[in-house]
């Protein structure tokens, strides 16, 4: 790692330089926040998990036509991506009622939305990421109008694909946030899903009994939060190489051995 020039270290990822220009190495860690930071941990293996759960979605989200930052894995815990310029908003997606908005609307968690809905909150940490309208992010130019428009219809696209998805391995896709770039081809740019799709910025519950398979467990101290990412991955079929525990033990020698 220490080979590599590092560009910004977030909560759940390290930005590398990539080798090329125009290019990003993601590192997933397996560290954990919740509540504006103010609650802190770490989840085993969910780098890991993480890693090859977005990889999957993103390639499955580029073949019905969704352009995204994923140039492909590197290795159990990092990927190459397209450097881009991140729009400073948080797409939450919602089917049912759950988390803040139950909060702020008194909707009982697990209540299903007559229709899927769009929420925007401004990225900014010591704000606490606020929730905002349309008219705030055209007034303040945080994203043109025109580039709203594509990033909803993609929003929606994204969703209806993995709400089936999930279904179809027994997951009800309660809501999930995704962010949007802006990738520069001389004067013009285009708007690109980002950032990552996993467990840590989903609500996933199973379908029969509603327990949760997400970082909801972490941040509500259910526990089995590594258990709970593990049956997700589990559930879409990846690590089919001699399952998701020997992957894990080889990561976590090689961190020791690293350290
Ligand atoms: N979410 C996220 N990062 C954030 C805020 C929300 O990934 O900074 C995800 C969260 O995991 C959930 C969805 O967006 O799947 C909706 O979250 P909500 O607004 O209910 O906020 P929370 O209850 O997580 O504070």
């Amino acid at each position: 790692m220490s080979r590599r020039r590092q560009i910004y270290e977030g909560k759940a990822k390290i930005l590398y330089e990539g080798p090329e220009p125009g290019t990003i190495i993601q590192y997933f860690k397996d560290d954990a926040t919740a509540f504006d930071n103010k609650k802190k941990g770490t989840i085993n293996g969910k780098g890991v998990i993480n890693n090859r759960v977005s990889e999957h979605i993103f390639t499955l989200l580029g073949h019905i036509g969704i352009p995204s930052h994923f140039i492909r894995r590197l290795n159990m815990r990092e990927q190459l991506v397209k450097q881009v310029e991140i729009v400073p908003i948080e797409v939450i997606v919602r089917n049912v009622a759950a988390g803040s908005l139950s909060k702020r609307l008194g909707i009982e968690e697990g209540t299903p939305l007559p229709h899927t809905l769009l929420e925007y909150c401004y990225k900014d940490d010591a704000l606490g990421d606020p929730l905002v309208a349309e008219e705030h992010i055209a007034c303040f130019g945080w994203a043109t109008q025109e580039e709203m428009q594509d990033i909803s219809a993609m929003a929606i696209r994204i969703n209806d694909f993995m709400a089936g998805m999930f279904a179809g391995i027994g997951i009800k896709l309660v809501d999930f946030k995704l962010e949007f770039g802006r990738l520069f081809d001389g004067d013009f740019s285009r708007i690109i899903l980002a950032d990552e799709i996993s467990p840590d910025g989903c609500r996933l519950w199973d379908i029969e009994t509603n327990e949760k398979l997400d970082k909801d467990r972490f941040r509500r101290d259910l526990g089995g939060e590594a258990e709970a990412y593990q049956e997700v991955a589990r559930r879409m079929g990846l690590f089919p190489e001699g399952g998701i525990s020997e992957v894990l033990d080889l990561d976590s020698e090689r961190k020791k051995r690293g350290k």
